[in-house]
């Protein structure tokens, strides 16, 4: 496999650079993706549940990334972010972790990812905090910030195959192209979406659908990077990027604009079916907690949704200034 990584690229050193920065950097949904998917899925829930919701906006919005920075932390917390289906070489169907267990062994699963049965682990404790006769409203929040991030990473292709960052097709850094940068470059020049929260009747079958459906992407992720960067006159890959007293090096907005055309929007795609699965499955837990009245709220805070969003987007602008200034 190594071989085959060489020969395929003239700048061996040059991307073994950018694997070891991007590897090590950016694994999943960047950090403003992760921020404003929580926000836009406020957006979308309905008049129940979406005041107490967007009362604690500030705080479900800052703790969207609280699960990667645990990683550092926890032991097990890596795994519980991605699953590699293509080592399940007969196929895995939708199953409770205790029979996953029986058919796999715990440290087989534990290797692999075990996404799909933390975002059931992660709901039933939702479902459970809902249920109370006194709302645990921190406790609340940080499950559902947790729940959220975790449906994120279940639309991203790239969480759920062995080759999660190009490592074994010589193209590392993937990734991160894939999830931040190209977001990073095009956001601000998606529509806006109407999207709505809806209520999940199968959790299980639903979150391995979720999951089924970005692995069916991964063929395309990778082969149109690869064809991108291969054709000739291709917009130049890298360049660096001065952030603060950073000098980084980033894929170029010309590559990821073109990249992100080559696929036909899928990242945006992706985007917003993440936002609608992740208002979904707040809505849901609710629902399944018995819709209780979700009296302990805080006064709204002065700072609106829209704001948050204009926020996000404004700070996306001047990540797109920053390039132009790069002459990135
Ligand atoms: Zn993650």
């Amino acid at each position: 496999m190594e071989k085959k990584w060489r020969s395929n690229n003239q700048n061996t050193l040059h991307r073994c650079l950018l694997g070891v920065v991007f590897g090590m950097f950016f694994v999943n949904w960047g950090f403003a993706p992760h921020k404003e998917l929580h926000a836009v899925a406020i957006t979308s829930l309905p008049s129940p549940i979406f005041s107490f919701f967007k009362s604690h906006q500030a705080e479900l919005v800052s703790r969207a990334t609280d699960a990667d920075k645990r990683k550092h932390a926890v032991d097990d917390e890596a795994a519980r972010h991605y699953i590699d289906l293509d080592h399940f070489t007969d196929g895995i169907s939708p199953c409770s972790w205790k029979d996953a267990c029986v058919l796999f062994s715990e440290d087989t699963l534990q290797n692999r990812g075990v996404l799909p049965w933390n975002i059931e682990f992660v709901y039933r404790n939702l479902v459970n905090e809902f249920s109370q006769d006194t709302l645990n409203t921190k406790k609340v929040i940080r499950l559902c910030a947790d729940l959220g991030h975790y449906v994120a990473d279940a639309h991203v292709p790239l969480h759920t195959a062995s080759n999660y960052n190009g490592q074994f097709s010589g193209q590392i850094g993937i990734h991160a192209l894939w999830e931040t940068h190209v977001y990073e470059t095009t956001r601000a020049s998606w529509p806006p979406r109407k999207i709505n929260a809806y209520y999940i009747k199968d959790i299980r079958t639903w979150i391995w659908q979720i999951i089924q459906d970005s692995h069916d992407d991964v063929n395309e992720v990778l082969l149109k990077e690869k064809t991108l960067r291969e054709i000739e006159n291709a917009p130049f890959g890298y360049g660096y990027r001065t952030r603060g007293r950073t000098l980084t090096l980033v894929p170029t907005p010309e590559f990821c604009k073109q990249y992100g055309e080559a696929m036909s929007g899928m990242v945006e795609q992706r985007f917003f079916s993440a936002a609608q699965a992740i208002s979904s499955i707040w809505y849901s837990a609710w629902a399944d907690a018995g819709a209780p009245q979700l009296t302990n709220q805080l006064k709204p805070e002065p700072s609106s949704i829209k704001n948050e969003l204009i926020r996000i987007l404004q700070d996306l602008r001047k990540v797109d200034q920053e390039h132009d200034e790069d002459g990135l």
